[in-house]
């Protein structure tokens, strides 16, 4: 393994935090200790968006085949690290390699997609009241933006805040997640070989409140694009209210999953099977409440459940399918949502305890995990699980599982599957979710607008629309 860089990037330099302070990072598959990062605090928060702000006004006015070109020398280099940059996320994130390099090429594609669309940042010209008179409208980059992103997916969920704004003449500070902080550092290293003008982009690992509270409070920072939880995420947006600050939120989710009598039972299991499995079911968008319409219950939980009895589970940097989950804190939730349903009356088809055994000792493993007869009054059925668990629950009506299905107060993602084009229409009138795969599970695409309604956010990142979070519209009114 090649040597990771781990310290703060500002202005253009690496430097240890203000503090010199230095935290300890763990492997969640071995427990075991990889190395130390530089816990910046508020200081060190305050400098990067002293860079950020200074590097502004060249940025923001750079031609935009300029930054097309940047953006695409970024994404060259992230493809051509790939291998490195998915193992240094499978140490710290656990997820297997396999899938960690597809999380990689996925989160340089933003920087492919937004090397494009920098080049289509167009104004309008709107006809105007007298003949001397002409009405204008530019889409000007807001100015510094603060990024804070979570470990779930540590490298792509900075891609596609990074890119569009970058794209938009916007500059940067980025706060990654304390779990993984590795994948954030060598993405900087890329940047920095990219030859990205100094200050453009600012690293600051360390600690989450002083470093939120400097971005909150600096009025130098125009922007706060964060992914996350919901409570963190709340907390944010009200603080922001203070300097009218633009915020960004991808929040918590609890997708429905939903299969009706006629759906291609085969392709529904299969969709389940990626959808609740990757990354360990610790995405905002996987299933946490499968609806299976009574009728045909039974053939879709055996197909189901003979897929699940072939997933493995193990270290990541194995051959395996699913990685062990991040933390202490994520394993005891996950426990306590199965004891509560099971309590409750909740069957357990599948899996339903912790991996203790050989190698998983040290580490924070699930058994994938299936529970049939779940009911509302279950946690299962209110809150997020973040982990390796299909809670299935029957139904009989459209009406009846649309009701249930909206039964929260998040909105990111849903999915159904159908082969009737009647159903289609009016089940994705009906929900209440920013984003539905119908006869599809995942909702990933670089090109289209991801994000969540209700609860789950505002604002959406991903094609034309994210790059829209990152601008402001100016308009011209010229006399002659
Ligand atoms: P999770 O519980 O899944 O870790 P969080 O919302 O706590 O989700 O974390 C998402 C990101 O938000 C991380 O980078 C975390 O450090 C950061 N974060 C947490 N609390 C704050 C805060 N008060 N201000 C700014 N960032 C925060």
């Amino acid at each position: 393994m090649t040597e990771i860089r781990n310290q703060l990037f500002i202005n253009g330099h690496w430097t240890e935090a203000r503090s010199s302070l230095r935290s300890a990072l763990f492997n969640p598959a071995t427990g075991e200790r990889i190395t130390t990062v530089p816990s910046g605090g508020r200081e060190d928060a305050r400098a990067a968006v002293e860079a950020a702000y200074a590097a502004f006004p060249a940025w923001s006015q750079t031609a935009a085949e300029e930054r097309s070109v940047c953006l695409r020398r970024i994404y060259d280099l992230i493809v051509a690290n790939a291998d490195r940059l998915a193992e240094i996320m499978t140490l710290e994130q656990g997820k297997p390699v396999k899938e960690a390099k597809g999380e990689v090429l996925w989160g340089a594609d933003f920087f492919l997609w937004y090397s494009e669309e920098a080049k289509r940042i167009y104004g309008e010209v709107i006809p105007s009241s007298r003949t001397t008179q002409r009405i204008l409208v530019q889409r000007q980059p807001i100015g510094v933006v603060a990024a804070i992103t979570p470990w779930n997916f540590p490298s792509s969920m900075i891609t596609r805040k990074l890119a569009p704004a970058l794209a938009a003449g916007c500059t940067a500070v980025l706060k990654p997640a304390p779990e993984t902080p590795l994948s954030a550092i060598a993405l900087f290293d890329i940047f920095q070989q990219a030859g990205l003008p100094a200050g453009v982009v600012n690293l600051v690992t360390g600690n989450a409140l002083e470093i939120g509270q400097e971005f909150l409070e600096n009025e130098k920072v125009r922007k706060i694009s964060f992914t996350g939880s919901t409570a963190v995420g709340k907390y944010l947006l009200e603080q922001s209210a203070k300097q009218v600050k633009k915020v960004s939120l991808e929040l918590g989710g609890h997708a429905p999953f939903i299969v009706f009598p006629d759906a291609d039972l085969d392709a529904a299991a299969e969709g389940l099977l990626y959808n609740k499995f990757q990354n360990n079911g610790q995405t905002c968008i996987c299933a946490n409440r499968v609806f299976v319409h009574a009728s045909v219950q039974e053939t879709f939980t055996a197909k189901f459940l003979e897929k699940v009895k072939q997933v493995t589970v193990g270290n990541g940097m194995n051959d395996v399918n699913v990685g062990p989950l991040i933390h202490e804190r994520a394993l005891a939730k996950v426990d306590n949502h199965v004891k509560d349903a099971v309590a409750k009356g909740a069957k357990v088809m599948a899996g339903g305890f912790r991996l203790m055994d050989g190698e998983y000792a040290q580490g924070c493993y699930y058994a994938p995990t299936v529970l049939t007869d779940v009911t509302a009054d279950m946690d299962i059925f209110r809150e997020e699980t973040f982990g390796p668990v299909a809670p299935f629950i029957p139904f009989r009506t459209e009406d009846e599982v649309i009701r249930m299905a909206n039964d929260t107060p998040y909105g990111l993602a849903a999915y159904f599957y159908t082969t009737d084009l009647a159903t289609t229409m009016r089940v994705s009138d009906r929900l209440e979710y920013g984003m539905i795969g119908i006869n599809e599970s995942a909702l990933g695409y670089v090109q289209a607008p991801f994000g969540g309604i209700k609860q789950s956010g505002m604002g959406r990142e991903g094609g034309r629309h994210g790059v829209d979070d990152f601008l402001e519209y100016k308009y011209l009114n010229v006399n002659f």
